[in-house]
């Protein structure tokens, strides 16, 4: 492959906005004028909003009613010079964390343990899972003398765990995961050694939407002395109420002794504005192996609960209230959509031959086919303007339903697409998906440098003005 042909090419999707917007290499000498800025603000929003808006993506935004998006821009508003950092200045801030804890270890089974389960607020997924497996590692360092900590996680269980394993010189031991794509529960416990300090599952996993045995799982590392994270960042916020519903949901939280930690994402489909997630623990205890504090500093006495010094307290206002105004009843009908959505999207590829579906998921759906290049389709479906995942290992297109998906007509408009989608890629047996070539190189160990090497290249990318 080509780098800087396929950088060239990035660049024209990537970089749109050059020529036809305000566009700074350096600060202005005067400012602009407020209209002008909010008038170039507000032509940008009009051209990149239809796409989300009428559930063309793949997750992204789970929610999105004008009327709770307005609803969350004022709260944002009344609160955007909250720091909790500021704690004296803003104790309102710590209010809202607080309950925004309570409330979702309340969901996540706390009220059917003895145990306490606390928690913070964290700025994303990748936040919380960071700083639970930054906190094992503490924790073990000091209750068991473990220097070389390893963990053992499920190949499917989110790149965070990798972040992690890289941030924190954690050794991460990858478990492939059985035919139906959940982790093997025998090659776990058999990975398990004198240094491990964690063992992770998903409620669901990213790339197929399946749900770990959690139990089973948990259940180990509990007998083990281990630390056990339920990685439900995905599903926190949907699953407690699938299983109200009626749904088949295997256990997942806190109500299993074994599982110690756990994140949620309020910014998926707790559906407050992106930016902040929940980290639980069982117990104040580990807990604290979570927090910083210095006593040393010139600057005064310095404690911080997570990575972050200064943060946005109206993110935390704004998830606060987004669970406060949606409430379990509003989160139980929206979970009902999803799912619906979810169950006709698997009716119909299972009504398209040369497609099958991963497992028996709910609201995190994947393909793939036997007969096909499923990225070609996937293109195509670009083409049509749908913005699907391609993943790899195995080669699949997946998609995160949301409220999005859950309007009239999105679902059979995404089925009849794939239809079309399908039958242009088979009268089209020549055509490779765009991505195809990249996954064939991180299939090859003596490639991955290039991909590597690539990557970093995107990511320069971004950067440029
Ligand atoms: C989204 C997700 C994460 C990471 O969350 P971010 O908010 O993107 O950092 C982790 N695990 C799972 C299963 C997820 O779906």
């Amino acid at each position: 492959m080509d780098n800087n042909n396929f950088i060239n090419e990035l660049k024209k999707s990537l970089k749109p906005y050059h020529d036809n917007f305000l566009s700074f290499k350096q600060l202005p000498k005067e400012g602009h004028s407020k209209e002008e800025i909010i008038d170039m603000m507000k032509e940008l929003y009009k051209l990149e909003e239809p796409k989300w808006k009428e559930g063309f993506v793949s997750g992204s935004v789970y929610h999105g009613d004008l009327g709770h998006i307005d609803f969350q821009n004022q709260i944002y508003a009344l609160n955007s010079q909250s720091n909790p950092l500021h704690f004296d200045i803003w104790p309102s801030a710590f209010k809202f964390e607080a309950e925004i804890i309570s409330m979702t270890a309340n969901m996540l089974g706390a009220k059917k343990t003895p145990d306490e389960i606390v928690g913070t607020v964290s700025s994303g997924g990748t936040d919380s899972i960071l700083l639970a497996m930054k906190t094992y590692r503490d924790w073990a360092r000091d209750q068991k003398g473990i220097t070389e900590p390893e963990m053992v996680v499920p190949t499917t269980a989110h790149a965070a765990f990798d972040k992690a394993s890289q941030y924190f010189c954690i050794n991460m031991i990858r478990i492939p995961v059985g035919k139906d794509y959940r982790a093997d529960v025998k090659a776990m416990e058999a990975a398990i050694t004198d240094n491990t300090i964690v063992m992770v599952g998903s409620a669901p996993q990213f790339p197929h939407g399946v749900i770990d045995p959690i139990e089973e799982l948990s259940e180990i590392a509990r007998k083990r002395g281990i630390g056990f994270h339920t990685d439900a960042c995905l599903g926190g916020f949907i699953l407690p109420w699938a299983e109200k519903l009626g749904y088949e949901v295997p256990p997942f939280d806190f109500r299993l002794p074994g599982v110690t930690t756990m994140s949620a994402d309020t910014h998926k489909y707790g559906y407050a504005a992106k930016g902040t997630s929940v980290v639980l623990y069982r117990g104040k205890q580990l807990r604290h192996y979570q927090y910083f504090v210095t006593t040393e500093w010139p600057g005064g006495l310095y404690l911080t609960p997570t990575f972050l010094g200064s943060r946005a307290g109206a993110l935390s206002a704004e998830c606060w209230a987004a669970m406060v105004a949606i409430g379990e009843n509003g989160y139980m009908k929206a979970s009902e959509g999803i799912l619906k959505a979810g169950k006709s999207l698997k009716d119909g590829i299972r009504q398209i031959p040369e497609l099958y579906v991963f497992g028996d998921p709910l609201f995190v759906i994947a393909f793939s086919s036997a007969v096909l290049d499923v990225h070609a389709v996937c293109d195509v479906m670009s083409s049509k303007g749908w913005s699907l995942s391609g993943l790899q290992k195995p080669a699949c297109v997946h998609i995160s339903l949301t409220q999005r998906h859950a309007q009239p007509g999105v679902i059979d408009r995404l089925v009849s697409d794939l239809k079309e989608a399908v039958a242009y890629v088979k009268q089209h047996p020549e055509m490779q998906g765009s991505l195809t070539p990249i996954y064939g190189m991180t299939a090859n160990i003596n490639l991955q440098d290039a991909v590597i090497n690539f990557s970093h290249e995107l990511i320069d990318l971004f950067y440029e003005t």
